[in-house]
């Protein structure tokens, strides 16, 4: 068997479209313009890729994009006054705060700060909360992401049975509510779980976000399951010269394309999503926020 490639990069330029589809109607039928802030802190490299990368993007999809780079040497208060500054900024309708935060700041203080219908990265408490409930969360990008290539690939998900491996909470564990939502039967793995080669034989989804590369071996996959692989991390290349490298996923690709129905690749899978749905988390707060009934 030879798997169907899911294009997280062709599924994600169909979702950034319709968004831009709705700036424009915000635009044109209501004269609002979607506003999105990120705040970053510090230096991290890759923090600085996702955000460039977020600013770039918020633009081409006609909203405003408000960009704030605080030092590394900032205060915790510093960034809680320029979240609550952004909470009181009627241009900004959506929030994010980049992670991680330097070490002597407290994370869940700072999205706590942040006013919960501008949480676009759907961690405050308030959004998992409501998410747990069945509630009008702001959904995590990522799960989100993986939701919406699930259903676009499966159709109804209902009586399946998924596994999602990995226990995060910005991760794992919106992920298996949203499953759950769709009607699966869900099993979350973590590092204590006994035998996850069986588990995750048993199971029609496997969903993958551990950090550990090609941790989730092919001959695991069940026969035409559906492998969406969040994980990114990047290994040694030698062969493509010295000091290179290259990004692999949590799963064996090249072993789970032989046995899955369709699978996600690394890099461009669920990476490209999970920026397309903060557009489109931007976009239903602004909704929220306005009264406008949207469809994103
Ligand atoms: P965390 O480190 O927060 O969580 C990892 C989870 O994996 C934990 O629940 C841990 O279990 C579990 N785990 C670790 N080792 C094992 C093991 N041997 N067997 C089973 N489970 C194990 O990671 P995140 O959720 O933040 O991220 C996961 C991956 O997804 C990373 O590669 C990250 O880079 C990637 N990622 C990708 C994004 C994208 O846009 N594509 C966005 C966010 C993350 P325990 O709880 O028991 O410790």
């Amino acid at each position: 068997m030879s798997a169907k490639i899911i294009d997280g990069k062709a599924f994600s330029q169909t979702v950034r479209d319709a968004v831009a589809r709705d700036v424009t109607t915000l635009k044109d039928k209501h004269g609002i313009t979607p506003g999105l802030a990120v705040v970053i802190v510090g230096e991290d490299p890759a923090s600085q890729v996702y955000v460039r990368n977020k600013v770039k993007q918020t633009a081409e999809s006609g909203m405003n994009g408000f960009h704030f780079e605080m030092p590394a040497t900032a205060s915790e208060e510093d960034v809680l006054n320029k979240v609550r500054e952004l909470n009181a900024d009627d241009r900004v309708n959506g929030i994010l705060v980049q992670l991680p935060l330097p070490k002597h700041m407290d994370e869940a203080k700072v999205i706590e700060t942040i006013a919960p219908e501008k949480d676009v990265d759907g961690f405050h408490v308030i959004n998992t909360g409501l998410l747990a409930t069945g509630g009008n969360a702001m959904v995590p990008c990522t799960p989100l992401g993986c939701i919406m290539m699930l259903k676009d690939t499966l159709g109804d998900l209902s009586g399946m049975k998924a596994i999602v491996v990995g226990r995060s909470n910005i991760v794992g564990k919106p992920m298996a509510q949203l499953l759950l939502d769709e009607n699966c039967t869900v099993t979350i793995a973590h590092s204590r779980t006994k035998d996850l080669a069986a588990e995750v034989k048993a199971a029609d989804i496997v969903v993958a976000a551990v950090g550990r590369p090609e941790m989730i071996k092919g001959d695991w996959i069940k026969d035409g399951a559906t492998v969406i692989d969040v994980g990114i991390n990047r290994i040694p290349a030698p062969e493509r010269g010295d000091g290179k490298s290259r990004l692999v996923g949590d799963v064996d690709y090249e072993g789970a394309a032989q046995h899955a129905g369709a699978i996600t690749p690394v890099p461009g899978g669920v990476g490209p999503m999970t920026i397309a749905c903060l557009l489109r988390n931007t976009v239903t707060a602004t909704c929220r926020q306005n009264g406008i009934d949207c469809d994103t």
